[in-house]
């Protein structure tokens, strides 16, 4: 369904960026992977899969990197169609106690990279007059949590940034819409897993229990597989006219 189109997806080394590489390359599409450590093992994933991979190591936190990394896709595979903004990370702490330089990389990594891929992509999907860009979000950007102040802060700001850019575009062939995941057992969320079973002197196997207890009603993890089904079905004909939405797929987390 995707071959010809090249989709570019942020933080994708890892975790639900890799998941949603890999299903839209299942469906035919280009790859450019993003993001920190191992590069050569989720490059292999993909070229596994059939389709043509590039890979570019830009600092989500740096718009100058995040511009040349849109214009070596664009030099590579001669335009970015499908924009997954997705790179992300969390610290927890409570206001008084968080630290000044996580809430700035937090901001930065998990909002403004958002706004300075879409402008950098944006021109090019207009002239094609085709483009997909997806937010990986969370439900994070419809609800909050204690001691999450600057995920949230940022993931409702990824929500706003969704809607306006679905606006500004509603009459074009370019949609953009938000994916909003509850629990998704990545790196990103085992090391919270690791903290509370620390914290608590539990297993990790009860720490999940828990963790899953408190938030999602179907009391398990969503997958990136089905994050990765949900991606492709946006950039589907069928996700034509879906335009600012922010999709939750949280077992019923903001339901309650
Ligand atoms: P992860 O830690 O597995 O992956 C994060 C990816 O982002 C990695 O590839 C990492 O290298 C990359 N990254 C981090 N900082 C970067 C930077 N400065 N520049 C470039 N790349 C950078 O985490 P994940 O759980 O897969 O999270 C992916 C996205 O999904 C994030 O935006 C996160 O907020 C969101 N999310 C995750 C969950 C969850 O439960 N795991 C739930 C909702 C939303």
């Amino acid at each position: 369904m995707l071959k010809g189109k090249t989709a570019l997806v942020t933080g994708s080394t890892s975790g639900i960026g890799l998941g949603i590489a890999k299903a839209l390359a299942e469906q035919g599409a280009n790859i450019v992977l993003n993001g920190f450590g191992d590069a050569e093992g989720p490059k292999a994933e993909i070229a596994a899969l059939g389709v043509q991979v590039a890979y570019h190591g830009a600092d989500m936190s740096k718009p100058a990197e995040i511009e040349d990394m849109v214009a070596f896709a664009t030099k590579t595979f001669g335009g970015v169609d499908i924009l997954v903004n997705n790179a992300g990370i969390q610290h927890v702490a409570r206001i008084e106690n968080f630290p000044v330089d996580r809430w700035d990389a937090i901001i930065a990594i998990n909002m403004s990279s958002a706004f300075h891929a879409t402008r950098a992509a944006l021109p090019g999907m207009l002239a094609k007059d085709w483009g997909r860009i997806i937010n990986v979000a969370s439900v994070h950007g419809l609800v909050g949590s204690a001691e999450k102040s600057a995920y949230v802060a940022a993931k409702h700001g990824v929500v706003g940034l969704t809607k306006v850019t679905a606006l500004e575009n509603a009459t074009s062939g370019v949609t953009c819409n938000a994916i909003c995941p509850g629990w998704v057992l990545t790196p990103l969320v085992q090391k919270q897993v690791d903290a509370k079973a620390a914290a608590l002197n539990i297993t990790n196997d009860e720490a999940k229990g828990l963790l899953l207890g408190e938030k999602e009603p179907s009391k398990h993890f969503t997958s990136v597989e089905e994050l990765g089904a949900l991606a492709v079905f946006f950039c589907s004909p069928a996700g034509n006219n879906i335009r600012g939405v922010a999709w939750n797929m949280d077992g019923g987390w903001v339901a309650q």
